[in-house]
């Protein structure tokens, strides 16, 4: 594949950073993954301000504006084929001297992007769709889970976690026994027809998926939503449960910790948010 890395195109096998970047030897930087289908990009928009904001959070001054993100994301998608692709964008926050803690002064920011495969968006239909199986644990990251660094090691051990239990997922909660997130992914539950999710917060990461998919369901005004504290007692008695994140969509789940959600199947509500997100996702 075709990549960009600080300023030219190359192909992936060419491209070459310092050992020294503190992208590797300290996961110091932030990223985003931006879905696209047929070459349309969703979410452009507030993917970059989520960006650009953990980059402020981290203090990184990074020389890239829209404009600047949005030729990179028409270019890759170009000279990728433009299918289902995911867009991957990279800033770390440079290559140092030596290896030190401190943030260094001086430094220029590395900027990475790459285009993958990612699986065409779900059909609306309880019939057709995949739906995931997923366990659950304590959630063990730190309390930074708002900045979506590149230092992922907490969600990549939870992710394996789940995979290793034969699941798709692992839904996490906190020492108070309420539902965070999945390790790559927003969580919710169906309960009588209501939409529940966890509050943002430093708990969780602000996924884009979610803030579209609240807003199209409010605009929409049909199917009630909450934004509270869900207990994992609450998860387990739900009548549905759902995961989001920008390269699935909304995934319905079924099985919770082997037991069934609900009564096991896919669930009418998924089927409708999902129809309404297909249809507006474009929007953003
Ligand atoms: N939470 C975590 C931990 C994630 O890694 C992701 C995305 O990969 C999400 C939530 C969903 O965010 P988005 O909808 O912006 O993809």
């Amino acid at each position: 594949s075709i990549v960009y890395l600080d300023g030219a195109y190359m192909p992936m096998e060419e491209a070459r950073i310092s050992p020294m970047d503190r992208g590797f030897l300290f996961g110091d930087g932030i990223y985003e993954v931006i879905p696209s289908y047929d070459g349309k990009l969703v979410g452009f928009g507030p993917h970059i301000e989520r960006m650009n904001e953990g980059l402020g959070l981290i203090d990184i001054n990074c020389r890239f504006t829209d404009a600047d993100w949005r030729e990179v994301c028409d270019t890759l998608i170009e000279k990728n084929g433009a299918g289902n692709l995911g867009i991957y964008l990279h800033v770390s926050r440079g290559a140092d001297s030596r290896r030190h803690h401190a943030y260094p002064e001086n430094v220029e920011p590395t900027i990475f992007a790459f285009a993958f495969e990612i699986p065409a968006a779900p059909v609306a239909d309880r019939d057709k769709v995949k739906p995931y199986k997923v366990s659950s644990t304590e959630d063990l990251r730190w309390k930074r889970c708002n900045i979506k660094s590149t230092a992922l090691l907490g969600n990549v051990m939870h992710f394996q976690q789940g995979h290793a239990s034969g699941n798709q997922e692992i839904i996490l909660y906190n020492a108070n026994n309420e539902m965070t997130e999945g390790s790559a992914c927003n969580a919710y539950i169906v309960k009588d027809g209501v939409v529940i999710t966890p509050p943002l917060d430093h708990q969780i990461l602000p996924g884009i998926t979610r803030l579209m998919l609240l807003d199209i369901l409010r605009k929409d005004g049909s199917i009630p939503v909450e934004e509270r504290v869900v207990t994992m007692d609450e998860v387990r008695n739900a009548d549905e449960i759902w995961l989001t994140s920008s390269s699935k969509e909304i995934a319905p789940v079924i099985e919770l910790d082997g037991q069934p959600v609900g009564d096991g199947r896919v669930g009418a509500v998924w089927e409708k948010a999902q129809a309404l997100y297909t249809a507006n996702k474009y929007n953003y």
